[in-house]
């Protein structure tokens, strides 16, 4: 199953290094990406405050910096680090909040969300930046099996100052089955790591019952119908969606046009314990 990702191919990755990035560069073309995304203009005192837009710059000011040496990715160009990452990041959030999601609210407890495949921080870190930066009120866990992309998220999230945010390396299936892990966040993340089918099995496992797993994708529309009809079946057996609980289909685009959509399910029961199966058995014989 073919799966197109938010990234060009890894080969292209190792081309040129990019300049340091400076505020001077950063900060108009963040705004100017803020006034052209109708989801996060909306929200002026989430988006748009100085503090969000400096721990904005910091982040990009790292992965600028970082990418050769982590592997990180090969979007770099300034713009492209608004658009392509901060903005892919930021709509979802808005969305989410539109749903009624409690993200930054006081919920006596910390509102628990975890972000499998973060790679080089993404949703992750853009999110933790512009919500409220206190550990009583949001915990974010970032997931990957790669040791030295989560040494580059936690550099940082200490350098942008976020204290909301932790890391967790290994992968997936396996941390699924571990007692304070397994059904234990209130929303489930990921972009760009599979097919939905198997992105599902992966996450849903993660998820509290009565919580969320929310799928950042960027597969051109058409197909993504496709996409998610092929994991309606996956979704029901691992506990996810059904009646009104979804799963249900964002749409928006960024800045430069590109085609985006969030896939938004709840889940309602337990995931049996069967899931998550082995990585080789997820990928060569998704649930159908
Ligand atoms: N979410 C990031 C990274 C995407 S690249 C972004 O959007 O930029 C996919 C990431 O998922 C990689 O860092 C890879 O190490 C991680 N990954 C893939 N399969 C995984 C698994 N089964 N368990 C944990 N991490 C996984």
């Amino acid at each position: 199953m073919a799966e197109l990702t938010h990234e060009p191919a890894e080969g292209a990755k190792s081309a040129g290094t990019p300049e340091p990035l400076t505020r001077e560069v950063f900060l108009p073309l963040w705004r100017e990406t803020l006034a052209a995304s109708p989801e996060l203009a909306a929200k002026p005192e989430i988006f748009s405050s100085d503090e969000a837009a400096e721990k904005l710059f910091r982040i990009a000011e790292r992965l600028t910096a970082n990418a050769r040496r982590f592997n990180l990715t090969s979007i770099l160009a300034p713009r492209d680090i608004a658009e392509k990452h901060l903005a892919d990041s930021l709509v979802p959030l808005s969305i989410l909040l539109d749903c009624g999601l409690p993200l930054g609210e006081d919920l006596g407890e910390p509102y628990t969300v975890l972000d499998v495949g973060t790679g080089a921080g993404f949703p992750l870190l853009p999110w933790a930046a512009v919500l409220p930066d206190d550990p009583e009120i949001l915990s974010f866990t970032g997931l990957d099996a790669t040791g030295k992309k989560l040494a580059h998220v936690r550099e940082s999230a200490e350098y942008a100052g976020l204290r909301t945010v932790r890391t967790v390396q290994g992968r997936a299936e396996d941390c699924a089955r571990k007692p304070g892990m397994r059904e234990a966040f209130d929303l489930v993340t990921a972009r760009a790591v599979a097919p939905l089918p198997v992105l599902a099995e992966l996450c849903a496992p993660f998820v509290k019952p009565g919580g969320f797993f929310a799928a950042l994708k960027s597969v051109p529309q058409t197909e993504e119908d496709g996409e998610l009809g092929a994991a309606r079946p996956a979704f029901k057996k691992l506990g996810l969606g059904g009646q009104s609980s979804g799963p249900e289909i964002f749409r928006f685009a960024l800045p430069n046009g590109d085609p985006r959509s969030l896939v938004l399910c709840k889940k309602r029961g337990l995931t049996p314990r069967e899931y998550p199966r082995r990585w080789a058995e997820i990928t060569k014989r998704p649930i159908v």
